[in-house]
């Protein structure tokens, strides 16, 4: 019945190894000093373990949050066709006061799904308005991300359970309901109100035992938590916590490196360490299409259809999983050895706008993998410098700086500088070039 959450991969895919960096630089005494404190927010994503019982209250809490959602899009729609200038936090105003006598079924569940809907509109709306994502869409069930999202003072966590808002009251109703005689009933609500966790909270710099009467929020002086968001995925549960950490930064003693990302090689950095790119995605792709067939002549609405949907949607996770690591190891890699890293800025968007290399950056997640740099970078106060998106660091020689047009397919720069003349590898040469503006670009803001 239960199902490893890492099935292991096919046989015949093996994980080609990452490239073994030499060896970092010791320190004397292999003790890294403390340069500054700095507070970040971190998230841990913990499987949850929920009965059939608790599993119906967290999909009413997904359906109520979508419900309202749609209903303020719908509102916020009306009332911009009517001239007037809608607001996410007037109309959650607006429908607490409808939600006694209208939706009183949505108090079954925790107001922090209402909370939540309503700052995900806004948040939409404001992504919208700054041209980073599309016109808000109403949410559809089984076809949206199933969430939704606890604040900090409604929930605690202890060694292995969460406790999560009215879980308790709504399934002793729900007895209730069926008639079953319900005794002492305050110990019940808070047994029935637990979530079984299937690790322990990071970060929270405690020890073991949790002081049942405390929330969560005030058992650490050096970590906080901000907040939690439960979500289903591929038929699983998950606890995303929001917990705000204090770092000491601890310099890395490295050489500076420039980073060309690539859809060809995942990464090449300026030192000729290379990663390749182990697309996750093109290995199980076979797969896929033949899981996708199936489930495109499996009948709507029956029982297979639903099993070739999960069997989909497990795949699908896998694969994020798959790249997930890929990408930390790297970046983990990559900030543990040097102590100034240039990054080339990439137009995401503008790569899936391209049909034929949206499959490959999609499996290639540059986007992210540039993002888990910057972060990690963070922690021991490393330089990242970008370099803006214009920057000709494919077509310039890095060496006399001549410029010459280069087809996508040419792995191998070649310069047309009879002076010069330098032929090599072409990302090589790409991360060269990157590397020497970062270190232009940071010493003009020295
Ligand atoms: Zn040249």
């Amino acid at each position: 019945m239960a199902q490893p959450i890492h099935p292991a991969p096919p046989a015949h895919w093996v994980q080609p190894p990452l490239p073994l960096l030499p060896a970092k630089p010791s320190t004397p005494g292999n003790v890294r000093t403390v340069i500054n404190t700095i507070t970040v927010l971190k998230a841990h994503k913990i499987r949850l373990h929920p009965t059939a019982e608790q599993e119906a209250y967290l999909r009413r809490a997904c359906g109520t949050r979508r419900f309202i959602f749609n209903w303020g899009l719908a509102e916020w729609q009306r009332q911009y066709a009517a001239g007037e200038q809608p607001s996410a936090a007037a109309l959650k105003k607006q429908f607490n006061r409808l939600r006694g006598v209208e939706f009183p079924w949505t108090y079954d569940v925790t107001k922090c799904v209402v909370e939540g809907a309503f700052d995900d509109l806004g948040k939409a709306f404001s992504n919208f308005f700054a041209k980073r994502a599309q016109y808000p869409k109403f949410k559809k069930k089984g076809r949206s991300q199933e969430s939704f999202y606890l604040s900090n003072d409604k929930f605690t966590i202890g060694d292995h359970w969460v406790q999560v808002p009215v879980l308790g009251d709504f399934i002793i109703k729900q007895r209730e309901a069926q008639g079953e005689p319900i005794t002492k009933r305050a110990q019940l609500k808070r047994r029935l109100g637990k979530i079984n966790l299937a690790e322990k909270l990071r970060f929270t710099g405690t020890s073991g035992t949790t002081d049942k009467t405390s929330t969560m929020s005030t058992m650490s002086t050096t970590s906080k938590i901000m907040g939690a968001t439960i979500r289903c995925e591929a038929g699983w549960w998950f606890l995303s916590v929001q917990v705000q950490v204090q770092v000491a930064q601890t310099p890395v003693e490295g050489p500076a490196v420039g980073i060309d990302l690539g859809f060809m090689r995942l990464a090449t950095l300026s030192d000729d360490t290379r990663f390749e790119n182990q697309k996750p995605l093109r290995h199980l792709l076979a797969q896929m299409r033949f899981l996708n067939q199936q489930l495109a002549r499996r009948q709507q609405g029956s029982k297979n259809r639903e099993k070739t949907k999960r069997k989909l949607a497990r795949l699908h996770y896998r694969i994020r999983c798959l790249r997930d690591d890929l990408l930390h190891k790297m970046a983990h890699q990559i900030t543990e050895r040097y102590s100034f890293i240039g990054l080339e800025t990439l137009n995401v968007r503008g790569m899936f706008q391209n049909r034929q290399r949206a499959l490959s950056a999609s499996d290639a997640a540059l986007g992210r993998l540039a993002r888990l740099i910057e972060t990690k970078a963070q922690a021991h106060g490393t330089c990242v410098q970008r370099v803006g998106r214009f920057f000709p660091s494919t077509k310039r020689c890095h060496r006399c700086h001549h410029l010459r047009d280069i087809a996508e397919d040419e792995r191998t720069y070649v310069c047309f500088n009879p002076a010069c003349g330098w032929t090599g590898d072409r990302d090589l040469n790409a991360a060269l070039n990157i590397l020497e503006e970062a270190l232009r670009l940071a010493s003009l803001n020295l």
